[in-house]
């Protein structure tokens, strides 16, 4: 099992460490920056030895990267494994604002179920099963959302289960969320963001969370 350092480093872009395993097209890490899509968040997109990542997915021994096949490398080979920052980052600002806005639609309508999520990196969307429209409710979430970020609160994360890699993240104000994601440090990194509600028939109602402008760390 790879030491994934994106959980406590969510801020390195880039590492140099050593291919552990080879199978074919497929390769493990010592350690990795290098996100796998899991909890609705989609994997990171990078570099290993100058060589572009084609797929990355969780599984024994994993995080497991698909690399082109004639990439010539081997076990114990040293590497520099690189992320696509800009993307990771806005990734990160979505998927916690997409979970502070679950808890919220959770607060305001109780017995709601939640029946689907995704994070991507233009955009993330939650998916509810509710008789009515989520309209009515969107300028009171996007109102305590921003509330959320011009709050600079900060956020933790940390794991509830180290053996068994179960993570869990927490902002003042709500409950701690049992979450594998990446999540900024502070809620004000989050910055402003646009929702929509879409209706997806049979009464699912969606939501949708778009960041409005990049948000430059540092
Ligand atoms: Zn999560």
């Amino acid at each position: 099992m790879a030491g994934k350092l994106f959980w406590d480093e969510p801020y390195r872009d880039a590492i140099d460490t050593v291919i552990t395993a080879v199978d074919g097209d497929a390769l493990t890490l010592k350690e990795t920056i290098f996100y796998a899509f899991s909890g609705g968040q989609e994997s990171d997109q990078g570099s290993i030895a100058g060589l572009p990542v084609l797929e990355a997915e969780l599984g024994d021994g994993g995080p497991w990267y698909r690399m082109p096949s004639n990439h010539g490398l081997y076990a114990g080979d040293a590497v520099r494994v690189a992320i696509d920052w800009e993307r990771r980052y806005r990734l990160m600002r979505l998927h916690s604002a997409a979970e502070i806005v679950l808890q919220l639609v959770y607060r305001a309508l109780p017995g709601v179920r939640r029946i689907g999520a995704h994070i991507a990196a233009d955009k993330a969307r939650l998916d509810f099963s509710w008789p009515q429209s989520l309209g009515p409710l969107l300028e009171s979430l996007s109102h305590e959302l921003e509330c959320f970020v011009e709050a600079d609160l900060a956020i933790e994360s940390g794991y509830s289960d180290e053996a068994a890699e179960r993570r869990y993240w927490r902002v003042p104000g709500l409950e701690s969320v049992p979450c594998c994601g990446t999540h900024p440090r502070r809620t004000s990194e989050i910055g402003a963001l646009r929702l929509k509600r879409d209706n997806r028939g049979r009464g699912q109602e969606r939501i949708e969370l778009y960041l409005e402008d990049p948000y430059r760390h540092g």
